[in-house]
């Protein structure tokens, strides 16, 4: 009796397994299938409960840690499978243009870092030795400028750390060292990392809440790098003989940097509800930058090309702004929900505006190291 129990006990369960096994190979199959027809259907679960074919889904549809703007009603994903949240680069819906316009921003600054390279006698002596073109003058190249990649913390014949830049400042001669490049790089660099993970995690926070969270957490570690980056290449050059205020700046925006991303680890904050405390948050990062941009300014009074520098800050500083603007108010979205769900909605805008801002600096960045390049510190060359 006991046996005959146990027999059917075990019927059942391979009976459970087989039904298990087929479900499973059922979801892969119908996963694939989903991809092609996703813009069809709206209905994201199958009837069977393992069957889940992934369409585009409403506001009203996404789990609650997905609803971060009502404005935008439909095409959203949710919950897909990485693969398929990875390969919705190439198709339509509400992220596409939100991914894109990062990415091509990213490839741009990609580009701008390789110019930059070349353009660098380091690397330019270190790509035709490998090319097998080395040549004695190039070696002097290298040993002239071996120390300048690297050479901030202590610049050449620095004595006076509290002096004025511009009233020591000297005009180079031709062919003497130039001034460092990695504040310039650092720029890129932080430009860079910013847009690839603002680019991820619109393209992949649609996978799960864990992906979701982690994502967001990287992507205001992104701006937070980007903000502090981009204090290098003016304070390291403007500041450049006096290593003091140089320290004190690019210190306090690196400690802050900190301290913004620390404060927005809480997983609440990644809620749309908090949008304006991080915009707010990151504005302030990006807002002290005017106590170094003033001290600047006074110090450099006389200097020519102040105007032209400062210039392409003020565009930028107005660039991040405006851009700030639509992220909080979620103009034009607001006005007519629905309308702008695919593009031209206020995330959009925004990412334009952030790549906007960046290229205005680089500007200003390269006018400052244009200066640096001719002019040093303290009379002495
Ligand atoms: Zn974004």
């Amino acid at each position: 009796m006991v046996e005959d129990r146990e027999a059917v006990v075990l019927e059942e369960a391979m009976a459970k397994d087989e039904k298990l096994q087929e479900s499973t190979t059922t979801y892969k199959k119908k996963g694939k299938k989903g991809k092609k027809g996703s813009k069809t259907k709206n209905d994201n679960k199958g009837s069977d409960g393992g069957i889940r074919e992934y369409k585009l889904v409403n506001y009203e549809d996404l789990p609650d840690y997905m609803k971060e703007n009502e404005f935008i009603q439909k095409y959203y994903r949710s919950e897909w499978p990485i693969s398929h949240a990875f390969l919705s680069l190439f198709s339509w819906h509400n992220e596409t243009l939100n991914v894109w316009t990062h990415l091509l921003g990213f490839l741009l600054f990609l580009g701008l870092t390789v110019m930059q390279l070349s353009d660098m006698p380091q690397v330019a002596d270190l790509l035709g030795h490998l090319h097998g073109s080395f040549s004695p003058k190039a070696a002097g190249n290298v040993s002239l400028n071996q120390g300048s990649l690297f050479s901030l913390a202590s610049p050449p014949n620095n004595h006076d750390h509290l002096q004025p830049d511009i009233t020591s400042a000297h005009h180079r001669p031709a062919n003497t060292a130039t001034a460092p490049r990695w504040p310039f790089l650092v720029f890129l660099f932080g430009s860079m990392v910013c847009l690839i993970t603002s680019s991820l995690c619109h393209l992949l926070c649609c996978h799960s809440r864990r992906l979701n969270l982690l994502l967001n957490r990287l992507d205001y570690a992104g701006i937070a790098v980007m903000i502090a980056a981009s204090f290098f290449p003016p304070i390291s050059y403007a500041f450049l003989c006096t290593p003091r205020w140089r320290f004190f700046y690019l210190s306090s925006i690196s400690f802050l940097a900190v301290l913004t991303v620390l404060s927005l680890l809480a997983p609440k904050f990644t809620h749309g509800s908090y949008r304006a405390f991080r915009a707010l948050l990151f504005s302030a990062m990006g807002l002290t930058g005017l106590v170094p941009a003033v001290h600047i300014t006074v110090v450099n009074w006389s200097e020519s090309r102040k105007m032209e520098t400062m210039a392409c800050e003020a565009a930028m500083a107005t660039f991040y702004l405006v851009g700030t603007a639509f992220y909080v108010s979620r103009v034009p979205e607001k006005w007519r929900p629905g309308r702008f769900d695919m593009a031209g909605h206020s995330h959009q805008i925004f990412h334009v505006f952030v790549v906007a801002g960046a290229l205005a600096h680089y500007v200003a960045a390269q006018l400052f190291l244009e200066w640096r390049d001719e002019v040093s510190c303290g009379g002495r060359t």
